[in-house]
């Protein structure tokens, strides 16, 4: 910060200012009290001249008179002047005897005449005799003077340039003292300033850097906050906390747990940092975090007990938070560190705040998909998920000039199933039967769930023949499949099945399923518990 003249400028002035006025105020003081100092100090010297003079060896001739003004006004430095009565010298102490004879009466003398009228007097001239201006203090007083008493004058005066020397001096001194004690004030100011400034200067880079930092935090953590709540999958959350974390977290690296559905286990499903975190999966309660419910720090000062998922790791700290949303633990979260500070650990809880609710949505989003496309009570996908599924496996299948099976599947006389069981032993069977062929089919195989007891299977990449083989297989395997109804019933249902393939010459999916549909029509008129593939001629008999 530059120092801005005026802070320094403006007291000055006023500083200057006061103490102006107050050597004014002092400098009238002294020069009024000099002057009655030295007024009352003439008049002393003036009376103390009368009573010399009354107290002299007798006859007292003017030589005598004249002696002492000379000795007072010796010993005093001013002048001393003995007038009698009628104005008269008699005698000077700057005057010599002989020439006292000569000198002017001095009854009209200002000092002169008010001492006659009133005991003292004084005043202020230009002495002809000296030729310097004078301050004059007479003193009216009877004395003892040859036996007789006698009214007698002593004038005492002082050149008044010693005065004004005097008060010069004084005013000389204020005034160095004064100038001293500005400049002084002021460079201790500038001074004092100056330190204060760079102080300010170091707390505001200070401050800005403080700033700087935090900023960086609250953007990278805005940043994680909108990328994870776009996440999809954990895998997307995991590309996140690769990229994110070891920024916000500096020198760390870590991992993120999530439990499994089942809930007694936690895979380590995310990392960030350099190395890598060893354990994949561990037991809930090898985590003191999970077990305590809050955040569990060790190797920090006081905190020694480490995780039991640690147990690889000797020198360096470690740090668990849960990750929890809505009340209900998701996960946890590993940071390791060589040692953590507050900050670390509050960035930290932040962090797993965020990923808690991360977790909990992406997982939601999860189940929200699934049940979307999947059937409740089969766990297959249903038919709206087909259709969408079937846009692109169509259109691969056209880019890739290759084929693909459809297979439609109907249960044989569901009805009398249900009428005869009871509906809960209907719905039993369509679960064993939607097992049987998530078992019985490839991963790249699509099974749905049609309608009631209706079943859609589309096999990318098949030939006609091979699909045909797979519906018989299906048809086979459902025929001997031994449902369980109960601990000690079982039951056995059949199924008819239609396949037809893609492309057709209009190359249109729908027409593939109503031709599969078409095949299924003639599978249930050639008696059921048989495959029929479409057609355009009337289709062959296969069992
Ligand atoms: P067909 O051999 O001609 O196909 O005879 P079917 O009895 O299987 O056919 P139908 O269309 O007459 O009857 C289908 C039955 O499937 C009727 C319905 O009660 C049953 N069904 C459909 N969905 C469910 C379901 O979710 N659970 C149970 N238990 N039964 C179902
Ligand atoms: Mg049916
Ligand atoms: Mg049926």
């Amino acid at each position: 910060m530059k120092i801005n003249n005026k802070i320094v400028l403006l007291p000055t002035v006023i500083i200057m200012l006061f103490s102006s006025i107050g050597i004014l105020t002092i400098d009238y003081q002294l020069h009024h009290g000099l002057n009655d100092r030295v007024n009352t100090e003439l008049r002393w010297l003036a009376t103390v001249a009368l009573e010399s003079l009354s107290i002299a060896n007798k006859p007292t001739t003017q030589e005598h008179i004249d002696v002492i003004a000379d000795r007072i006004g010796q010993a005093s430095g001013a002048r001393i002047t003995f007038i009698d009565q009628h104005g008269n010298i008699t005698g000077d102490s700057r005057i010599s005897v002989n020439r006292l004879s000569v000198q002017d009466n001095h009854q009209d003398r200002i000092e002169v005449a008010q001492a006659l009228k009133t005991g003292t007097g004084y005043a202020k001239r230009h002495s002809k005799t000296l030729r310097q201006d004078l301050i004059y203090v007479a003193v009216l007083k009877r004395i003892d003077l040859n036996g007789q008493e006698t009214p007698y004058l002593a004038r005492a005066s002082l050149a008044s340039n010693t005065i004004s020397g005097q008060i010069m001096e004084m005013r000389v001194a204020l005034l160095s003292l004064l100038s001293a004690g500005v400049i002084v004030l002021v460079f201790s100011m500038a001074f004092t300033l100056r330190w204060l400034s760079q102080i300010n200067e170091k707390d505001k880079a200070q401050l800005a850097n403080t700033l700087h930092e935090r900023n960086t935090e609250i953007e990278s953590m805005h940043e994680l906050d909108s990328l994870l709540s776009a996440c999809i999958k954990l895998d997307d959350a995991s590309g996140i906390t690769q990229q994110l974390l070891p920024g916000l977290l500096k020198k760390t690296h870590g991992a993120i747990s999530i439990y499994k559905p089942s809930r007694d286990r936690l895979i380590t499903q995310m990392h960030w940092g350099d190395k890598q975190i060893d354990h994949s999966h561990f037991a809930p309660n090898h985590c003191w975090a999970l077990r305590r419910g809050h955040m569990h720090l060790s190797k920090n000062e006081s905190h020694r007990v480490k995780c039991v998922h640690f147990d690889n790791l000797k020198d360096t700290a470690t740090l668990c938070i849960p990750l929890i949303s809505h009340g209900q633990t998701v996960g946890v979260m590993h940071v390791i560190k060589a040692v953590f500070d507050k900050k670390t650990i509050s960035l930290a809880n932040a962090i797993a705040k965020r990923m808690g609710m991360a977790v909990a949505n992406i997982e939601l989003k999860n189940t929200l998909r699934q049940q979307a496309i999947k059937d409740t009570l089969t766990n297959l996908y249903n038919r709206r998920y087909l259709f969408e599924s079937l846009e692109q496996l169509t259109a691969r299948a056209l880019r890739n000039d290759t084929q693909l099976g459809i297979i439609m599947l109907d249960l044989d006389h569901f009805k009398s199933l249900n009428d005869h069981y009871g509906h809960d032993t209907g719905d039993i069977a369509l679960k064993n039967i939607a097992d049987f062929f998530r078992k019985a089919t490839r991963e790249s195989d699509l099974v749905c769930r049609y309608g009631g007891e209706e079943f859609c299977i589309v096999c990318p990449d098949s030939t006609q023949e091979e699909t045909l083989y797979v519906a018989k297989k299906f048809c086979v395997g459902i025929a001997n499949l031994l449902i369980k109804i109960n601990v000690t019933d079982t039951v056995k249902i059949t199924l008819s099945g239609g396949i037809a393939m893609f492309p057709n010459p209009e190359s249109s999916i729908e027409l593939t399923i109503k031709e599969a549909d078409q095949a299924l029509y003639q599978a249930k008129h050639d008696g059921r518990n048989c495959i029929r593939a479409f057609s355009p001629k009337p289709p062959e008999t296969i069992q």
